[in-house]
């Protein structure tokens, strides 16, 4: 059995690049099955409703199984015995991340916006037929990773291969579809403060220092007004409990195209060097940004090694 399995805290890309890749591989011949390693955020659950998808199943141990990872390709956001899996695959966006394998394997690693968009180039190399109801959450999973195409990580082919999943879907209106789904994320209200931090967070190694960056994605930054001290609050806790160098959450408002970043640090300088900015009140303004991968990890990080 091959196990094709997302990150870490499962984001729509990895959630939804599973399912297409374990469908891919048993249309290949090799009995596959979708795995995640963490609860569906709400984005992923109405996602898999509107398709009608089963969830892939929570798995978080691999000793002596065969892999297939989607959307990631680091030892941080891999299960804790990848070391004793048997890595068959990768297909990722990402940075290279130091994994090291003991046989050649399948790898499919480009710089484009989504996992998906590369997973339906597969699909395409292979001639193999996408079902529908993957084909939208695929389509769901690029709109998603690529702010519905705002994103500076968004690339030409993340576009025309949504615009081709979207046919296959039989969906007309796919920003709209875009749209709803960030309004589906956009609801924080009664959801605890750590499990906002915690939605779509990301672990670092940056310089020897222990760095976490949490990002959510919203259609109006006013959301936040009233719970915004709580944000703030529960970063400088989870800092603490966790010896962190540095939290940031990346508060992104999609329609005015930047990011109120909020800020818990031992390195106050070091943030503020990364972008020549002021913290004040635990914060800044971070105008165009959308991207955690492009806009901010390529600051930060240089910044601590300087
Ligand atoms: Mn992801
Ligand atoms: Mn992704």
């Amino acid at each position: 059995m091959l196990y094709t399995c997302g990150h870490k805290i499962p984001d729509s890309d990895s959630i939804v690049s599973a399912i297409a890749m374990a469908y891919l591989q048993n249309a290949l011949g090799t009995e596959a099955k979708a795995c995640r390693q963490g609860e569906l955020n709400p984005e992923s659950k109405y996602i898999l409703d509107k398709f009608n998808l089963e969830a892939p199943e929570l798995k978080t141990s691999f000793a002596g199984c065969d892999i297939f990872l989607t959307d990631y390709n680091n030892y941080t956001e891999a299960p804790d015995d990848l070391k004793e899996a048997n890595i068959i695959g990768i297909v990722d966006h990402h940075k290279l991340g130091g994994l090291m394998t003991s046989a050649p394997l399948d790898c499919w690693i480009r710089a484009v916006g989504c996992t998906n968009t590369i997973v339906k180039e597969m699909f395409d190399y292979y001639e193999i037929a996408i079902p529908k109801d993957i084909a939208g959450a695929m389509m769901c999973a690029i709109l998603s990773d690529t702010v519905i195409f705002k994103s500076p990580t968004c690339t030409k082919i993340d576009t025309k291969i949504a615009k081709e999943l979207a046919k296959i879907a039989g969906i007309e209106d796919f920003k709209a579809v875009g749209l709803e789904m960030f309004k589906v994320k956009s609801a924080v209200d009664g959801v605890p403060v750590r499990e906002l931090v915690k939605r779509d967070f990301k672990n670092f190694d940056m310089a020897g220092n222990k760095v976490g960056i949490g990002q959510l994605e919203v259609v109006d930054l006013s959301i936040f007004d009233n719970i915004k001290d709580d944000l703030i609050a529960d970063i400088k806790a989870l800092k603490e409990e966790d010896g962190y160098d540095t939290v940031l959450l990346i508060l992104t408002d999609i329609m005015a195209m930047g990011s109120q970043i909020l800020v818990a640090t031992s390195s106050k300088e070091i943030v503020e060097k990364a972008w020549d900015i002021k913290v004040e009140n635990d914060q800044f303004w971070l105008k165009g940004c959308l991207s955690r991968k492009k806009q901010v990890i390529p600051f930060l990080e240089p910044a601590y090694t300087k």
